[in-house]
């Protein structure tokens, strides 16, 4: 379907619970509706919703808004940037919802509801036991006014429901799935204010997201099923209701809802793991969109350009992590040596803490030798290992592998100690030529010496890095260890 082409502000918010992660999938909302309100010149708002206080975590809000500078993606108004709409935290805001309650009750399109827990599950328990939706039965829906008046004079206990119609249907445009429209017999009289005084989300979602003047509300598959409560309440209101688009579900890739069980959901295992941010950002923005075309590398900025709701797919998007490698891979290796360098630093120090008296310069080149190799940041530790640790000369094993040996550690202790980085590979060669031994035998037998390994790098970038104290110290163990 054709976005909205009316001429109204763009204005559109990531609203989560502070539930004490950024899960990708969020991660992915606040994307499209960061890139959505750039595309129009709009802004995005970070608005924390958390209603439900069994559920509050301490430092959530913090860690939210931490992944969310992290990914790049900014927001305009939202906690601790105040602009004409706050607060943007939903607890801060109770008056507003309570007296949006008392409104509704007021025009008979919410009610009092007493029933206990107890009753409510029972009731429930029964349904299900029939095959019938568990919803509410709605005993209190048409309680004596005097009666209602009389039990909450008496401290009774209740919640606030909407009035949902009984019969009909209600049809609205969701700007990705198109005509979307639900019998209200499928719809609970749902609880706008909680016994604690609290408004559940979906009174909280409509109040806010028209006083802070949404344009378009996008937000995740899950949420399509609440929207006609939601269009409900805009109706009881009097308002006009946003925009709604809804994007599909994240799944395994065995087609399962995208879970914890399954592997990482949230944002910060993949940065612990070591995915950069360019490659997080544009692996999250193909799930469900794709540009129309075979490209696949995006910037942030590229996206912003690029990403239009009418290229978000209806169907679920498959979170396949050998693509968020490779894309990982990809940009890495785009990657300035020097800026990768202040990346890979804190991997490296947690198994190496000697990194940090490098140089800069000196890092940037060791992390140029392995860049190309990296698919994620923490490779690095591994990749490196050579440099950091003392290398275990002692595997006689390899020894009987290496073709003239003896002849070789002729030539390797005919060149040492190296005083001369550059002359000392043209040097072996001559030596090597002289004795009629061949490179091929010879390289991979210094670069064993140097590194443990047989293949991998050059070995004059291996002298650069490990600098001709190690390296001739290196060579000569390995003449020592290899003779006997
Ligand atoms: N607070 C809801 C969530 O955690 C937001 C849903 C919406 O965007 O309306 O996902």
């Amino acid at each position: 379907m054709p976005e909205n082409k009316n001429l109204k502000t763009v204005r559109v918010r990531f609203a989560p619970s502070p539930t004490g992660f950024l899960h990708v999938g969020s991660l992915r909302t606040a994307l499209y509706n960061f890139l959505f309100a750039k595309k129009h010149n709009g802004q995005f708002i970070l608005r924390i919703e958390d209603t439900d206080q069994t559920r509050l975590v301490e430092g959530a809000v913090e860690n939210l808004v931490n992944m969310l500078n992290w990914a790049g993606i900014t927001y305009d108004e939202g906690p601790g940037k105040e602009g004409q709409f706050g607060p943007y935290t939903q607890s801060e805001r109770l008056p507003i919802y309570q007296a949006h309650v008392q409104k509704l009750i007021d025009l008979n399109h919410a009610y009092y509801c007493f029933c206990s827990a107890e009753r409510l599950e029972l009731s429930r328990q029964r349904k299900i036991a029939a095959k019938l939706p568990p919803a509410y039965d709605r005993l209190c829906r048409d309680l004596d006014p005097k009666d209602v008046a009389d039990r909450i004079a008496s401290g009774e206990s209740f919640v606030v429901r909407m009035k949902v119609p009984l019969v009909g249907e209600l049809t609205f445009n969701d700007l990705i799935r198109g005509s979307v429209t639900i019998n209200y017999k499928n719809i609970d009289d749902q609880i706008l204010l909680k016994s604690d005084n609290f408004p559940t989300y979906h009174l909280a979602v409509v109040v806010d997201d028209h006083y802070m003047q949404i344009s378009h509300v996008i937000r995740g598959e899950e949420w399509l099923s609440s929207t006609p409560k939601h269009l409900l309440l805009y109706q009881y209101f009097g308002w006009a209701a946003p925009d709604f688009a809804h994007i599909p579900l994240l799944l395994n890739p065995d087609k399962s809802k995208l879970s914890k069980r399954q592997g990482d959901v949230a944002v910060e295992d993949y940065i612990n793991k070591g995915f950069i941010k360019e490659a997080l950002v544009n692996f999250v923005a193909f799930l469900g969109w794709n540009p129309g075309d075979t490209r696949e590398i995006f910037s942030l900025t590229e996206l912003t350009q690029e990403f239009s709701l009418e290229r978000v797919g209806k169907s679920g998007a498959i979170f396949n992590i050998e693509k968020l490698r490779w894309l990982n891979h990809k940009w890495i290796t785009g990657y300035d040596a020097n800026q990768l360098a202040l990346l890979v630093l804190p991997f490296i120090s947690q198994k190496y803490p000697q990194v940090n008296q490098l140089s800069a310069d000196h890092l940037g080149k060791m992390i140029k030798l392995i860049q190309k190799d990296l698919i994620t940041l923490h490779d690095s530790t591994d990749l490196l290992a050579f440099y950091f640790e003392n290398l275990d000369q002692s595997n006689q094993a390899i020894f009987n592998d290496f073709k003239h040996l003896k002849q070789i550690n002729q030539i390797i202790k005919a060149n040492l100690p190296i005083k001369d980085d550059l002359a000392f590979l043209p040097s072996v060669k001559k030596t090597a030529k002289d004795a009629q031994i061949p490179l091929n035998e010879v390289f991979p037998i210094i670069r064993y010496a140097l590194t443990g390994k047989v293949e991998g790098y050059g070995i004059q970038e291996l002298i650069d890095i490990l600098g001709l104290p190690t390296s001739t110290l290196r060579l000569n163990n390995f003449v020592a260890a290899s003779q006997n």
